[in-house]
């Protein structure tokens, strides 16, 4: 049975090095109990999820995003039913295998009116329905006319609550998407550099994600010279040369979970003063993972990074938090910044990624992902976290 969580495109299927591997039906059944017991717990009627992280989560797919409403409705304390097109009722009940005994696909015609048929889905007296994050307005719209005088709010609270604490299978597939983003990561920091443009680089890197086993490679950040001081940089025809910092940011998709990895070389032999600006930061970055605990705020992360590099003098250049949390997206809870107490989970995966950014001139950051166990935090890049002297 094909799982697939990446684009929605079927026809990529056929050229793909190799296909998710699926989710157990015990678990999403398990799942779509949580969600519903998360739902009910914060005073919200209903989940409204149409396709996206969130659906994959609780139902192992993801299917096309199309204007037709596909949409799974997890009732607080009641029986969840997935509302879809008539003519994508057959690839539901294919992908749902084992589950479709669990969850009824309710499907429509072309003609009904499909948010009339999630209102009939909702209990009577239902006041409060949680929407999907990333929901399209064209749907929400609808959905908040048809359901008038019923409170939309976002199912994040609930949905996140599930997601942001990882279980051991989910923990296994995070380990195995970042040992492939360090095989990736290893062979491009062999490779000779210079002469090579940013885009070149980063194609190469893409390819080298799918040798390594992700079935999408999602980014790969090459920012080289002063384009290494802009973290998010989008590799460009800039030619890489001598005396060039290089950062490395890659990642991609593997088994429907997120890999996220930062390396910084240089061409050449490096300056005094860049080499003491990576030393600095590796030393915050060796700071922040050992601060890893279940209990301790999210913040203390953060800061533990922030404290080594202000001490250096380099705290005006540290100008992006230093994780977030990673799962079935490159993004999610927890992040890790100044202002979330929240205490830190056994299960919670999350990037430790400092930066040092001297505008105009070189940058460097470090990001290995996290996952917070009772003993402290396991790291799942292993990739020296030096400094790589590259041709
Ligand atoms: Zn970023
Ligand atoms: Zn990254
Ligand atoms: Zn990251």
């Amino acid at each position: 049975m094909a799982r697939w969580f990446g684009s929605g495109n079927l026809s990529v299927m056929t050229v793909l090095p190799n296909t998710p591997r699926a989710v157990a039906p015990d678990v999403l059944r398990a799942r779509l109990d949580r969600a519903s017991t998360e739902a009910s717990s914060r005073g919200v009627d209903a989940l409204l999820i149409t396709p996206s992280p969130d659906f994959a989560y609780l139902l192992g797919y993801r299917p096309p995003e199309l204007e037709r409403l596909t949409c799974l409705v997890v009732p607080a304390g009641g029986v969840p039913r997935l509302v879809a097109p008539r003519l994508e009722a057959p690839l539901a009940r294919h992908q749902l295998g084992e589950l479709a005994g669990d969850v009824e696909v309710i499907a429509w015609d072309e003609t009904d009116d499909p948010y009339a048929l999630v209102h009939g889905l909702l209990a009577s007296d239902a006041r409060r329905v949680g929407v999907q994050d990333q929901m399209w307005a064209r749907f929400v719209l609808r959905l908040r006319a048809v359901l008038d005088p019923v409170e939309l709010v976002v199912a994040s609270p609930a949905m996140a609550a599930l997601r942001r604490t990882k279980d051991a299978d989910e923990v296994d597939r995070l380990r195995a998407a970042g040992a492939a983003a360090d095989r990736a990561m290893a062979a491009i920091t062999g490779e000779r550099l210079s002469g090579r443009s940013e885009a070149e680089v980063s194609r190469r890197i893409k390819e080298l994600l799918l040798e390594a086993g992700h079935q999408t490679a999602d980014f790969a950040i090459v920012g080289s010279g002063p384009n290494s001081a802009s973290p998010h940089h989008d590799p460009g025809e800039r030619v890489i040369g001598e005396d060039d910092a290089i950062v490395l940011d890659i990642g991609g998709m593997l088994d429907g979970y997120a890999s996220d990895t930062t390396r910084t070389a240089f061409v050449g032999d490096p300056p005094a003063d860049f080499r003491a600006l990576h030393e600095v930061l590796h030393e915050a970055q060796l700071a922040a993972c050992a601060a890893v605990r279940p209990g301790v705020p999210a913040e203390e992360i953060d800061r533990a990074a922030r404290a080594v590099i202000t001490e250096a003098g380099y705290g005006e250049q540290f100008i992006h938090r230093t994780g977030h949390g990673i799962g079935m997206e490159t993004h999610e809870e927890p992040y890790i910044v100044s202002g979330n107490a929240d205490p830190l989970q056994v299960g919670e995966a999350f990037s430790v990624e400092p930066g040092i950014y001297v505008e105009g001139r070189w940058g460097a950051r470090i990001e290995d992902i996290v996952v917070v166990t009772a003993e402290g935090g396991e790291r799942l890049n292993r990739t020296d976290r030096r400094l790589y002297i590259v041709e």
